[in-house]
């Protein structure tokens, strides 16, 4: 459970729904184009690739590497501040996409741009859990 209940909470939509069941169900799924298959995040309607609004979710693997990080020490949103410094990183999942996440059990001067990692999720109610990183051993 969260720490910091005053934190904001994500909203689901009518299109990243399916996003965040399956992060309450500790899965990280990923928006797939029906027409051409092109895998998309953050969930939109229309596909880049070829501008369909036919698509589906997939399950990913969960896995991929930090592409970049910062660590954040202040001022932030005063919701956040308790929890200063902290790390945002951008981990590039291994089916290419990116994704802006946390890293846990891993200390700022360890991270390290290329770490592989793999998601957990930290369930902040009944209805949110958030994907978040942790390193891969
Ligand atoms: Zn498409």
């Amino acid at each position: 459970m969260s720490d910091d209940p005053s934190i904001p909470i994500p909203v689901a939509n009518f299109d990243n729904a399916e996003f965040w069941e399956g992060c309450r169900k500790h899965e990280l799924r990923l928006q797939r184009c029906r027409q051409c298959g092109a895998l998309r995040h953050p969930p939109r309607p229309m596909c880049p690739e070829c501008t369909s609004t036919d698509s589906e979710f997939a399950r990913a693997s969960g896995r991929g590497s930090v592409y970049s990080f910062t660590v954040v020490h202040g001022p932030t949103l005063p919701a956040f501040q308790a929890r200063a410094p902290y790390n945002v990183v951008v981990v590039q999942l291994d089916e290419g996409l990116y994704i802006v996440s946390n890293l846990v059990d891993c200390p700022a001067d360890e991270i390290r741009i290329g770490m592989g990692v793999e998601a957990v999720f930290e369930d902040l109610d009944e209805q949110i859990s958030l994907p978040k990183f942790r390193r891969i051993a």
